[in-house]
């Protein structure tokens, strides 16, 4: 039984194409695991394909080698599984604050909790979760900030706040990198890595590559729905075809 999260030959078609065909993927805890390629390939549909806010049609999809496949995406939260998306998903009329909030609150009454028969984490460890995410994300001189305010790169920031005080296991990012400015991507480079020394396991989809080269451990490439390379960072993206994959020059 592998931990961290597992996709194991995901099919999801629309119509007649399909989006992802048969695909594996391995997203092992205490890694970052980047997942790259040009535009349409099906990298957000496999995403969504991990996070639940869509059924693949065939294959399986495992959480600590439990099967979650036909979990939809709020129980896969509780079991430890949180997302962003890459156009920012923020409640707009709340706070900075009140938004990070809300991820903490995701943590209570989980069910690995529950089965545990541990207490729910309270009031307290809510807001202990919440003023940590802000500080890590440097959002304290924001928080009552309504998030309708905030610039793209910062918004992003938010969003991965959000995602955070849900004290994943298991973070799925969709282009966490878009829109920041040099200070915030760096400062994304350091929590992520931070993250992943406290044992999580991270997915990136992402265009930048340098912020991949710089970040991950693991990339797998994927070209028309399929998986076309796959291994440590340095040798794929030094690989001439993946770059002709990418569609770089
Ligand atoms: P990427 O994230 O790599 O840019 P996507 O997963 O968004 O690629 O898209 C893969 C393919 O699936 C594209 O051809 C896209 O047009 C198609 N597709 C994605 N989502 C839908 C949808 N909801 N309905 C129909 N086609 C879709
Ligand atoms: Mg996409």
């Amino acid at each position: 039984m592998s931990a961290g999260l597992t996709a194991r030959g995901v099919v999801r078609g629309f119509g007649g194409i399909r989006a992802v065909d048969g695909v594996d993927l391995a997203v092992p805890p205490g890694r970052i695991t980047a997942l790259v390629g040009p535009n349409g390939v099906g990298k957000s549909t496999l995403f969504d394909c991990l996070a639940g806010a869509t059924r693949p049609d065939a294959g399986r999809v495992l959480l600590a080698g439990r099967d979650i496949t036909a979990l939809p995406d709020h129980a896969r939260a509780r079991l430890g599984l949180a997302r962003t998306f890459q156009q920012v998903a923020v409640f707009p009329g709340l706070t900075v604050e009140q938004n990070v909030r809300v991820g903490a609150e995701q943590r209570r009454g989980g069910t690995a909790r529950a089965l545990l028969g541990l207490p729910a984490p309270g009031r307290a460890a809510a807001r202990a979760a919440t003023d940590r995410a802000l500080r890590l994300l440097d959002l304290d001189p924001v928080r009552d900030w309504p998030a309708d305010r905030l610039p793209p790169g910062t918004l992003r920031l938010l969003e991965l706040a959000r995602a955070l005080a849900a004290a994943p296991r298991v973070l799925l990012l969709d282009e966490p990198g878009a829109g920041l400015d040099l200070a915030q991507t760096a400062r994304l480079a350091a929590v992520l890595r931070a993250l992943t020394a406290e044992g999580m396991a991270l997915l990136l989809v992402e265009h930048d590559v340098e912020l991949v080269a710089r970040l991950a451990d693991t990339v797998y490439v994927m070209a028309a729905g399929r998986m076309v390379a796959r291994g440590p960072a340095r040798e794929v993206l030094a690989d001439r075809r993946v770059a002709a994959a990418w569609g770089e020059p």
